[in-house]
């Protein structure tokens, strides 16, 4: 089985360095601003008559002919202008099946991001802490090889390297082709006992059908200096006038802000998605369809949303905790474990009792407790939910609810029904 993975080294890139990776970034930004509005245009003027829209190879094309008009392309290597074109035609692919909304265009200090798609021009020395790249060390008289951290050794077939900045820093991601042999599953039959309902929540991000909730230590708390601060620097940059050397500061200040976040995040979800995966072989999750939950509640002239700013707070919080990257990392290492995932329909998993099965808005007594208006079951209302979703996944498995297993963790009522 041919495994992809990536892995990300920070760069340590020289002055010098620094304004050749900005000035591609730039390059391919506009690459891929400009192919955007050439498709944008193409549909609105030819698509009645033609019947179809832009491809990214039909655009790649006329890539010589607009370096003629912007000479300054030619400083950005060739393939990493077409790849720009290529990212194009995936988020309008995603558009097209419903995944992502329109492709919006690539901002300066959030998109600075290229990828380098030729695994022969690549090289990376981790004794050294070096990467090579076109432009940067394959030839005299070029950028040069970029320092680089390497933390963990680069096992596997190099098939890609993507370069980006976020806030301060320049990473780029290593993408790796191994071949593994597949994770045999465990023959043993799958009884209740080994399946597990995870709730994703705003305030603990994943609480468990045992009880244990899992996140919320490693990420800051809502209301805390880090908040503040981010809110402080969004100020900042609304009042800054346009154009002005204060404005392009605080813009870089607050990537930085964000990077941290992200990094924070990501670093949360892989230590608990390892965790989840090392300790359960069938896991179950809910389908939220992420998009329309985070869609604004503004509305439009005519149709004014409700409840504006209590969404947006919902929405940052949703987002916060990387509910999409949540689920393909779990499954990822499930798989790699031989456990498998199970997605079961959301709907009223947080009005249902999971005790008896009655369903009220009612008994969803206050945003942490749950209270069955007919059987009187008291739970925190995150667990009776991940207690509603693995008897879900339960179901589909042909399996009765198990005999509850009680575990109650630091800080947590549990009630025992
Ligand atoms: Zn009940």
């Amino acid at each position: 089985m041919a495994r992809h993975l990536s892995t990300r080294i920070r760069l340590n890139p020289d002055p010098a360095q620094e304004v050749a990776l900005r000035q591609i970034a730039g390059c391919c930004r506009l690459v891929y601003n400009l192919g955007r509005e050439q498709r944008r245009d193409f549909w609105r003027q030819y698509r009645a008559a033609e019947g179809r829209s832009l491809h990214w190879m039909g655009q790649k094309k006329e890539l010589p002919a607009l370096k003629e008009a912007a000479p300054f392309l030619a400083d950005a290597p060739a393939h990493c202008l077409q790849m720009a074109l290529q990212d194009l035609q995936r988020a309008f692919d995603n558009f097209y099946a419903g995944r992502a909304g329109y492709p919006q265009p690539r901002r300066k200090y959030e998109d600075d991001s290229f990828r380098f798609p030729d695994p022969a021009q690549i090289r990376v020395d981790p004794r050294a802490g070096l990467l090579v790249l076109p432009k940067f060390g394959r030839r005299a008289g070029d950028h040069g090889a970029i320092r680089a951290v390497f933390h963990r050794p680069i096992r596997g077939r190099i098939r890609s390297v993507t370069v980006s900045r976020e806030g301060r820093h320049w990473y780029a991601s290593i993408l790796l082709e191994r071949r593994e042999k597949a994770a045999r599953p465990d023959p043993a039959p799958i009884t209740a006992a080994d399946v597990c309902g995870i709730d994703r929540g705003t305030v603990v991000p994943f609480m468990d059908s045992e009880g244990l909730a899992r996140g919320h230590a490693i990420l800051p708390a809502r209301g805390s200096g880090e908040a503040k601060r981010r809110r402080r620097l969004e100020q900042a940059l609304a009042r800054a006038k346009k154009g002005s050397k204060r404005r392009a500061k605080v813009r870089l200040k607050l990537a930085a802000h964000r990077a941290r976040e992200a990094r924070r995040r990501r670093d949360m979800i892989e230590k608990v998605t390892t965790e989840i995966a090392n300790n359960h072989r069938v896991v179950v999750i809910e389908n939220l369809p992420v998009r329309s939950m985070t869609a604004s509640a503004r509305g439009t002239v005519e149709d004014p949303g409700a409840n504006v700013a209590q969404k947006a707070g919902l929405n940052t919080a949703i987002l916060d905790k990387g509910w999409g990257m949540f689920r393909i990392r779990l499954e990822q290492k499930l798989a790699l474990r031989g456990g498998r995932l199970i997605v079961v329909p959301a709907a009223f998993t947080s009005q249902t009792c999971a005790c008896c099965g009655h369903v009220a808005a009612e008994s969803r007594v206050t945003r942490d407790l749950f209270r069955c208006v007919s059987c009187g079951h008291e739970a925190h209302a995150d667990l009776n939910a991940a207690r509603n979703i693995r008897d879900r996944g339960l179901a589909l498995l042909g399996l009765a609810p198990s005999a509850r297993i009680e575990r109650p963790a630091a800080g947590m009522v549990v009630a025992v029904c």
